[in-house]
């Protein structure tokens, strides 16, 4: 029997689903605490929605989210979980709920996350709503997502690092960035750390053009670039294998990799994560459901659960061009 609505939020539960980013941590503590201060409970359930089928989960006090706003990771761990999609799967998840009278759920997650928590919602009644944890900047209906700053950071401390021993050494850098379909942390890392070019999944991009430009650059004396590619475009040892056939000069490949999501969260990552955790919690608790928290602009967004996955608005193209006036 599907969840009846109830007058009083009494008990919420929290978890961290799919790909972590920093700045989780900041949000279950924004969410436990919050809780606190309004007399419930909130219990942590560990390794997402596998976790949640599983019965992992704990109650926690305000002390257990002590020193954790400034850690990368989630100490509630993540997981992906198959026997969620599955109806049986959410029909388990769903006893669990009821078995340990859990009024409502904060999710934080992406996208798929996101899906997970509207599918349930609409089939079992339980009020969800979405905190957005992702470092691709890729949900509809918030500015940005948390982890999303801190990634980029981390991606451009990378840059700086590789730029000095591109300028000493006159090389050509091709730097693999995290995004799969996604070119945000792509693009604003090479906007912000002054890159040659940058290759993302969301404009096309010609490799002969790209040949060409760093030929005419050599001629003109141009003697180090750094390329960003996003993941999803291609692997940048094969970008870097054609500009040497094509251009005979040398090439070097970094791929950045799994640093990108991990590392203490910046002051604007903890910042976003904390003012919507706590909106989380006082959603709940004016019994809102199936909904997603996020900014636009200084203020708070709230936007449907089905929205948030819909494709986000991106303006891509202008800052390519920005990157290309400044190279
Ligand atoms: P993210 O939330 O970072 O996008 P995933 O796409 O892996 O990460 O989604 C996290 C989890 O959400 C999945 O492992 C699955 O349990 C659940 N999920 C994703 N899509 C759906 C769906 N369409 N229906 C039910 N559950 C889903």
């Amino acid at each position: 029997m599907r969840m009846k609505k109830k007058a009083k939020i009494k008990r919420i539960g929290v978890l961290t689903s799919g790909g972590d980013a920093p700045g989780m941590n900041a949000a279950i503590r924004s969410v436990v605490r919050t809780a606190i201060y309004h007399k419930m409970e909130a219990f942590g359930i560990f390794r997402g929605y596998e976790g949640l089928i599983n019965e992992e989960l704990k109650i926690l006090d305000h002390r257990s989210v002590s020193n954790i706003i400034s850690r990368g990771g989630t100490i509630l761990k993540t997981d992906r979980s198959d026997r969620f999609k599955t109806v049986e799967g959410r029909r388990r998840a769903y006893e669990v709920i009821k078995k340990n009278r859990i009024d409502g759920l904060v999710l934080i997650g992406g996208d798929g996350t996101y899906r997970g928590g509207r599918l349930f919602n609409k089939e079992w009644g339980v009020p969800c709503i979405g905190v957005p944890g992702s470092i691709d900047n890729d949900i509809a209906g918030t500015d940005y997502t948390i982890g999303s700053d801190t990634a980029v950071n981390t991606a451009l401390e990378a840059i700086d690092k590789i730029r000095d021993t591109a300028t000493s050494m006159e090389r050509i850098f091709i730097v693999e960035v995290m995004g799969r379909s996604s070119g945000y942390i792509a693009i604003n890392a090479a906007l912000s750390g002054g890159a040659e070019d940058v290759l993302v999944p969301e404009r096309k991009y010609s490799i002969q053009q790209l040949c060409q430009d760093v030929v005419e650059g050599n001629l003109r004396g141009k003697m180090s670039w750094i390329i960003i590619v996003a993941e999803g475009v291609a692997r940048a040892g094969d970008i870097a294998k054609i500009i040497t056939e094509t251009t005979t000069l040398e090439t070097r490949v970094v791929t950045l990799g799994h640093i990108q999501r991990g590392g203490s969260p910046t002051a604007k990552d903890r910042t976003l994560a904390t003012r919507l955790g706590a909106e989380a919690v006082n959603l709940l608790r004016k019994g809102v459901s199936s909904k997603a928290v996020g900014v636009t602009g200084s203020k708070i967004n709230v936007v449907g659960l089905a929205s948030a996955v819909t494709k986000k608005s991106k303006d891509v193209d202008s800052l390519y061009k920005l990157i290309k006036i400044l190279t």
